[in-house]
């Protein structure tokens, strides 16, 4: 089995923070944990692990779970 490098985590931004910042009631309780993605220097590195990983639920990479299922259907589409 392949091992997964989840080294860049230790670099994000959320590191050291509260996680239920980043695993928001709704989409509309995500702008917090947006901001602190936006300023992460692995944020690319993340959402790419959200997207191959399927990962359903938080804020991964800076988008909720509905932006990343809108990613991947543009991805299938373009593919
Ligand atoms: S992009 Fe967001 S969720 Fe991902 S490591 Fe950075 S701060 Fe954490």
């Amino acid at each position: 089995m392949a091992r997964v490098d989840l080294a860049w985590r230790h670099k994000g931004a959320c590191n050291g923070l509260d996680p239920t910042v980043f695993f928001p009631d709704s989409e509309e309780d995500s702008a917090e944990a947006k901001a602190i993605c936006a300023e992460c220097p692995v944020r690319v590195t993340c959402l790419e692990h959200a997207l191959m990983s399927r990962e359903r639920d938080g804020i991964w990479g800076g988008t909720t779970e509905k932006e990343r299922r809108r990613i991947l259907r543009h991805r299938g589409k373009s593919a």
